[in-house]
């Protein structure tokens, strides 16, 4: 292990579910720096771009320092007390199905573990769900339905001892960008392992991916189903596994033998002839791993999905050992505790069943409760309808935004307005959903708060503080806890520390168990204080001494140091009832969602440098250059069917409702689909809040929404003005079309009008709030267009620029200007003119976050004769530190190639 400065803390990044490990640093003036663990095992000292922007987003502008009642400032005890009476009293006058907690995978485990406890073990409620059923609840579906458990079977390792690997509906260069890393390098090192991409879109993964398979939306099924049946007719089956450790087998023969290759190709729209090499691939690479993430869970066939995909492992054996098996990764940073606490509502603490009633029954007596939930709580969308219909009267949201990240975001937001009391613990003061709750709670951000997170291949490692908490912000498991007291139920909830609830936690997990349940952390039942500080990542299972696990190699005892990694169901031993695998009969269904008034299919998704609704990385001025205003991917053939341009602003539409979003033209994207990033809030947008746009359409068995497939229509906004503004101050509310994003002296803003007979000397005046600075100004009235920049002193106090179309100006050269001095008259009509002098070149769109670095110069370097990521690098130093830019960079080279080719 590295001796690492005396001085840095061991943590853990708060974002995706890789779960890096993150050494951060508080310099004596303050100052905040972070660098990834060497040590950990899931980055070994790598870090994405938001991982390595983590320092930029500890400031406390814009957070909740105190308990607000009705806006206003209150004790904790009134506000506690507040909540705690009114739960109960709901309770009594409505029984406990009447309240609800919506909580979330950013909690930490033991904030998820009280949560949970008080929600089914007290209140005598199942209606707990999180976000994370909007995350990868068809996963945990897929897994219950096959293997009796939620066990992920392998662990990272195995995606860099693949000789392939296939990557379903996951985006991981920009998604869970040091996974992808990984496989980039063990690619690199071994050329000949092979990688294929199965996605509607051609994303940047797509360059490390041998063969991309654009698949129609939701083709997956289908096309794993068919494998099924090809693997059956070429003799590619264990038959030695199959008959050994599953069930079912022949009747998902039978389902899967309905599908030839015509019907395949028929039903995800690729060619016969890419069908069958990758068949033919999959079926002679014996350490195959598939990975899946969101592009297979959020859809309303998503847990058919997941267990197609399992079905073809199970029938070739592959799982569970070195290089081969079915592999989940999370979105969130801590999904898979959740999972662990059980905090979903159809899941009981420690991985056991709430529809078991010897479970039930053995969580009961170990909470030493008269009662508990005896039947599953309401699923998120279910939730809500809830909310809105009345049968939830008092609602808690802890550590999420679902007026911006829940489907039908428009009818959530209605919902949560209308009912009469809505607790929520945050650590904005203003998010689209603070702003409805009628208790705000502060609670404690990243970099204060200490617990543990589970990562996708089921390492708990620690988050640790190293900030005090601000103001009067507190642990969610304080708050939890206390609100719990207040209701009457001291005992149980007596912790002091999150050491102790940890330990409570690990020790209900080892509670009776016998090998029977996956999830065992025995071995921390005893920690301590000291322990808990000193905790190392490990790999779950953790026994106890003499405990029994069905993993392999069977952990020590304590296996808190090494990174061996643990596997689950090489020789079977599954956790059904027969210990064998179920296989499942599925027969796919192909849904037609368009209609001739919405004839496209909408996708949504994430971007490389945000994540979710902002919150955290809207505050980072590194990570708002990368993209800095919502889009929507559309290819050139729908643009030009539908009448929309690159750079337009476009109106999006469903039933649902409709967004303003800025419209990239591009071959990426597969005819007949348009894809837009979920990350956009009346925070940062006019009209950016992708899921009111979604619908509540879930699927049958997990409840998860249908994200990705939404029939959806597209029209240019008729703008007769586009803008684009930098300014030191936040501005409001602007125009028909704005977006605002961080930038280092201040905030850059795009806009777009419906009119253009505006004032736009008294619109700058406005949007900078200097009226009494210096102000310069060019008009073309004629050409329409508007130059004007205001000055506070030799500062820059904000420039507007005005044009008839997409205003022209380099974002990042109008960006600096806030952070220069303008002494000079001359520099000052520098602005004006709208460019920069011959001796500062346009950087073009940002590509590398960490140095700067954009596309312009990249393409200027290529030209210069650097046509490999490592030249780049070399001349730029674009790509050479988190690494996240790599795939653009390749890409940027490549399309220069080609057009240097023609
Ligand atoms: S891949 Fe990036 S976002 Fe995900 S945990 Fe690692 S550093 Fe954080």
């Amino acid at each position: 292990m590295e001796i690492v400065d005396a001085c840095e803390v061991r943590t853990t990044c708060p974002y995706c579910g890789v779960g890096c490990g993150v050494l951060a640093k508080v310099a004596t003036d303050g100052q905040v720096s972070v660098r990834g663990d060497p040590d950990h095992p899931a980055n070994f000292g790598r870090l994405c771009s938001k991982g390595s922007a983590l320092a930029e987003t500890i400031g406390l502008d814009g957070r909740l320092l105190r308990p607000q009642i009705h806006g206003r400032g209150s004790s904790w005890d009134e506000a506690l007390d507040l909540v705690a009476s009114t739960f109960s009293q709901v309770v009594t006058d409505h029984g406990p199905d009447a309240v609800a907690f919506y909580v979330s995978g950013q909690l930490l485990t033991e904030d998820y573990y009280l949560a949970n406890k008080l929600m089914k073990g007290f209140v005598g409620s199942a209606n707990i769900d999180t976000n994370s059923r909007l995350c990868m609840a068809s996963s945990v579906a897929g897994h219950r339905r096959a293997f009796g458990s939620d066990t992920v079977p392998g662990s990272y390792e195995d995606l860099e001892l693949a000789d392939l690997v296939v990557l379903v509906g996951s985006n991981l260069a920009w998604c869970h960008p040091v996974l992808y890393q990984r496989i980039a390098a063990a690619r690199e090192k071994r050329p000949e392992m092979k990688v294929v991409l199965v996605d509607p879109r051609r994303t940047m993964t797509s360059d490390i991916a041998d063969m991309h398979l654009a698949i129609a939306p939701d083709g997956d099924v289908a096309l794993f189903t068919g494998l099924l049946a090809w693997l059956g007719q070429h003799n590619a089956l264990d038959r030695a596994y199959i008959t050994a450790h599953t069930s079912g087998f022949g009747q998902a023969l039978f389902a899967a033998s309905a599908l030839d290759l015509a019907g395949v190709a028929a039903a995800t729209g690729l060619s016969e002839d890419e069908i069958g090499r990758f068949y033919s691939l999959f079926a002679r690479t014996e350490k195959t791993v598939t990975v899946y993430s969101q592009g297979v869970n959020q859809s309303s066939q998503g847990t058919d999905k997941v267990n197609a995909i399992i079905n073809c492992h199970l029938a070739t054996g592959r799982i569970g050992k070195p290089g081969a098996g079915p592999f989940s990764v999370t979105g969130q940073p801590n999904a898979m505790g959740g999972r662990e606490v059980g905090g979903m509502a159809n899941m009981l603490a420690a991985h056991m069943e709430i529809e078991n009633l010897e479970h039930r029954e053995r969580v009961r007596r170990f909470w030493k409760t008269p009662e508990i939930a005896g039947k599953p709580g309401l699923k998120a969308v279910e939730m809500f309808k809830a909310v809105a219909d009345g049968r939830v009267k008092a609602l808690w949201i802890m550590a999420t935004n679902p007026v911006d990240s829940m489907p039908d975001a428009g009818a959530v937001e209605a919902a949560i307005k209308a009912c009469p009391f809505v607790v929520v613990s945050d650590v904005l003061a203003e998010t689209d959903t603070v702003r409805h709750a009628h208790v705000r709670l502060p609670a404690t951000a990243w970099g204060e708060k200490d617990g543990t997170v589970t990562n996708s291949e089921r390492c708990i490692s620690r988050q640790r503080a190293f900030l005090p908490a601000p103001g009067e912000a507190r642990p969610d498991w304080w708050i939890i806890a206390e609100v719990a007291r207040r209701m009457g139920f001291d005992d149980a909830f007596a912790h002091e520390t999150p050491a102790e609830i940890f330990a409570e936690h690990a020790a209900l997990s080892g509670f009776e168990n016998d090998g029977a349940r996956d999830f065992d952390i025995g071995a921390y039942a005893d920690v301590d204080a000291d322990g808990y500080e000193a905790l190392a990542p490990f790999q779950w299972p953790a026994l106890q001494p003499g405990g029994s696990t069905q993993a392999e190699p069977p952990p020590d005892a304590v296996n808190s140091t090494g990174h061996q990694p643990t596997r689950f169901f090489a020789n079977g031993n599954f956790y059904t009832p027969d210990r064998k695998a179920r296989f499942i009969a599925i027969r796919p269904t192909v849904e037609t969602r368009t209609t001739p008034d919405f004839p496209l299919i909408l996708n949504t998704g994430r971007i490389r440098d945000h994540w979710h609704t902002m919150t955290r990385t809207g505050k980072s001025p590194r990570l708002s250059q990368h993209i800095a205003e919502p889009f929507v991917e559309i290819h050139p053939v729908d643009a030009q069917r539908h009448g929309v341009g690159d750079a337009d602003i476009a109106r999006v539409s469903t039933p649902r409702g409709e967004v303003l979003v800025r419209a990239l033209v591009t071959t990426r994207q597969l005819q007949g689909s348009l894809f837009a990033p979920m990350h956009w809030t009346d925070q940062f947008a006019a009209r950016g809040r992708l899921d009111t746009l979604t619908t509540s359409l879930t699927d049958p068995v997990s409840g998860q929404p249908a994200l990705k497939h939404v029939a959806a229509r597209i029209e240019k906004f008729t703008a007769r003005a586009f803008g684009f503004a930098v300014t030191r101050k936040r501005p409001v509310a602007m125009a028909d079309y704005w977006a605002v994003a961080r930038c280092r002296g201040g905030w850059r803003v795009e806009l777009a009008f419906a009119r253009d007979d505006v004032d736009w000397t008294a619109f700058a005046g406005s949007l900078f709030d200097a009226a009494d600075g210096e102000m310069l100004a060019y008009h073309d009235r004629e050409a329409g267009q508007h130059r004007i920049a205001a000055f506070d002193g030799e500062h820059l106090a904000g420039a507007l620029f005005i044009a008839p179309g997409p205003v022209a100006v380099s974002r990042g050269w109008a960006a600096e200007q806030l952070d220069e001095v303008h002494a000079s008259q001359r520099q000052r009509f520098r602005i004006v003119a709208g460019r920069a002098g011959a001796e500062r070149p346009d950087a073009g769109a940002t590509v590398c976050s960490c140095f700067n670095v954009g596309v312009t110069q990249i393409t200027a370097a290529v030209a210069a004769g650097c046509t490999s990521v490592d030249a780049i690098g070399a001349t730029l130093k674009a790509g050479t530190n988190c690494g996240s830019c790599r795939s653009e960079i390749r890409a940027i080279i490549a399309a220069n190639r080609v057009q240097a080719a023609e």
